[in-house]
């Protein structure tokens, strides 16, 4: 294995100078890093998590293939990321069908993933539907690092890249909010802006905006040139909550207003 990457590397290296020899020709270069990059990470995606050259030095040269990257948040089913019906009073009654209920040794429980799915793919849809140039991702069986979730969405160096979650703290926790990182005037205006398309939804309520000061891995490695942004749709240890979180009435209101403010964003900022 050793010696599989010793030559990996050689031949990463080869290219590398072969490229700075066709200096004249940018984008040669640039394809050929691609080309190495990519190809190290896919042959040894499962045994180590990283590339060798820095994505965000690649993308900068790089053009946009989206307007938007769409993200499914959380990867696997871990302890904390999940809610067992018993401990928050619902019946299976209450659950949607297209919401999977999982089993293990302590009962019948929902997990993020699934819920973010369902909220991310409507979003991902009723965007589509508009024409914006947007791409759904959903590393769960590609990498379980999420500085790496991260870097697989700076390949699309879009203009916005939005990572939809699901929140859990406790049973009286309350609202929906999208956080930016600190210091991103822009950023913060366009969540704000599509906060408030979602805020009369008449079901979770509105918080402020939050900043990532660096504890958001996936928010942390998102292109200077891509606006990062990350929704909270809800808190789904909340009962009541989680009862909208599942629904189609929530999940289709917040998508279709949310992709009716993309395009309005898109549209001031990029055209
Ligand atoms: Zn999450």
């Amino acid at each position: 294995m050793l010696t599989l990457c010793i030559n990996k590397f050689k031949n990463v290296l080869m290219i590398l100078l072969i490229g700075m020899l066709l200096m004249g020709n940018g984008n040669t270069m640039i394809d050929n890093i691609r080309e190495a990059n990519n190809h190290l990470s896919d042959s040894i995606r499962n045994t180590v998590v990283q590339s060798v050259l820095n994505e965000e030095d690649i993308q900068t040269f790089a053009a946009r293939k989206a307007q938007v990257v769409i993200r499914c948040g959380e990867y696997q089913n871990k302890p904390g990321k999940r809610v067992y019906l018993n401990d928050i009073g619902l019946n299976f009654k209450d659950i949607p069908t297209d919401i999977k209920i999982h089993y293990d040794n302590e009962g019948a429980y929902i997990q993020e993933y699934d819920l973010n799915k369902k909220i991310s793919m409507r979003i991902y849809e009723e965007m589509q539907e508009r024409g914006i140039k947007v791409v759904y991702q959903d590393t769960k069986d590609r990498t379980q690092d999420l500085n790496r979730a991260g870097r697989i969405a700076n390949e699309q160096n879009a203009n916005i890249y939005l990572s939809v979650h699901t929140n859990y703290y406790n049973a009286s926790s309350k609202g929906f909010f999208i956080m930016t990182n600190e210091g991103n005037q822009t950023a913060r205006n366009i969540a704000d802006r599509l906060s408030i398309s979602m805020e009369n939804n008449g079901m979770i309520p509105k918080r402020n905006a939050l900043l990532n000061s660096g504890r958001i891995g996936e928010m942390n490695v998102i292109n200077d040139s891509t606006i990062a942004l990350l929704l909270e749709a809800g808190f789904y240890s909340n009962p009541n909550e989680l009862k909208h979180l599942m629904s189609d009435e929530y999940v289709n209101y917040i998508a279709e207003h949310m992709a009716n403010e993309m395009v309005e964003v898109l549209n001031d900022y990029w055209k």
